[in-house]
């Protein structure tokens, strides 16, 4: 077994944030907001990385070949890379070298700018939060329910598997069985013991945050947080794909159909989600939205 620590993928050729393989885990890598590369040659799903005790197990995925100390890794092709040795993600570029960080701390040098660590990102907050006593709700062997930390309504919570699983395009047919036992919980759990409230639960087509996650929110959105028409239309259009639409998607196509298109969703014309008005900006929306919400109430 590989001792303590866990591999760090530490960038050469530019300054890029470091790329960490935990412990005993597998790491889907491309061209994201993770690791900052922006480089359309780079796949999305560019490479599987896989720690192991002797070393990093590189597998291709992406169509354009990475290099594994010069040697070209067709798609599909595995080779073990070892401590020191290095990695160009495409021919020629992107060349990181395999650091093994015993340590298990953020290898920021004093006096030099810090590198940013995958674990310290923004984008790795979640992976915080299930460890913050604050938020965290429960949890089970499989699965962990934290308080979103800017609720956009009253209850605003979300469900993450313990499974490294960085994006929607990660989940396929054999995740059928999670995702309905992430429903389950929300079900038994979160929603059973608020009945004055009513719920949705989806996934954002194009999240910002690492590692899946599925949002449980209260349709009422009565929140401070809630602030944009950005924030609005990302649950309130197709940009929210409720977890029924992800099952069958999953059991029936093997994948969840999202497109970088679907960005546009988060420009169009506000519309409230009780009626048809259709107000001018997000002030105005959340006026209107108390009064739905008071009528409740009563
Ligand atoms: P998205 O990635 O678009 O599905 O949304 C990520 C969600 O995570 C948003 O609703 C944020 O309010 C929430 N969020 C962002 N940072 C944190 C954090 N550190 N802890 C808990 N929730 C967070
Ligand atoms: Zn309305």
């Amino acid at each position: 077994m590989m001792s303590r620590g866990k591999y760090l993928l530490r960038c050469k050729s530019a300054r890029r944030k470091d790329i960490v393989i935990p412990n005993g885990e597998t790491l889907i890598v491309g061209r994201s907001p993770i690791t900052g590369i922006k480089n359309t040659r780079v796949s999305k799903r560019h490479l599987k990385l896989t720690s192991t005790d002797k070393g990093v197990i590189c597998e291709a995925i992406g169509s354009n070949r990475a290099f594994v100390n010069g040697q070209p890794l067709v798609q599909f092709d595995k080779k073990l890379l070892l401590n020191k040795e290095v990695l160009n993600l495409i021919e020629g570029e992107l060349e990181y070298q395999l650091i093994m960080d015993e340590k298990n701390e953020n290898t920021a040098t004093p006096g030099k700018e810090p590198k940013m660590v995958h674990s310290n990102h923004w984008s790795q907050g979640l992976f915080r939060a299930m460890e913050d006593p604050e938020l965290k709700v429960l949890d089970d062997e499989k699965v962990c329910v934290i308080k979103d930390k800017y609720p956009k309504a009253t209850h605003h919570f979300l469900v993450l598997p313990k499974e490294h699983l960085s994006t929607l395009n990660d989940l396929t047919a054999s995740h059928t069985t999670l995702v309905e036992h992430m429903v389950q919980v929300a079900e038994d759990h979160l929603i059973k013991d608020l009945k004055d409230f009513e719920f949705k639960m989806g996934f954002h087509a194009i999240p910002s945050m690492a590692q899946v996650h599925m949002h449980v929110i209260s349709q009422d959105f009565n929140s401070p947080c809630l602030k944009t028409k950005k924030h609005w239309n990302s649950f309130n259009t197709d940009y929210f794909i409720l977890a029924k639409d992800v099952l069958s998607q999953i059991k029936s196509e093997g994948k969840v159909n999202t497109s970088s298109a679907m960005k546009s969703l988060l420009s169009e014309n506000l519309v409230c989600n009780r009626c048809s008005l259709k107000p001018k900006n997000i002030p105005d929306l959340k006026q209107h939205l108390l009064k739905h919400f008071k009528a409740k109430q009563k």
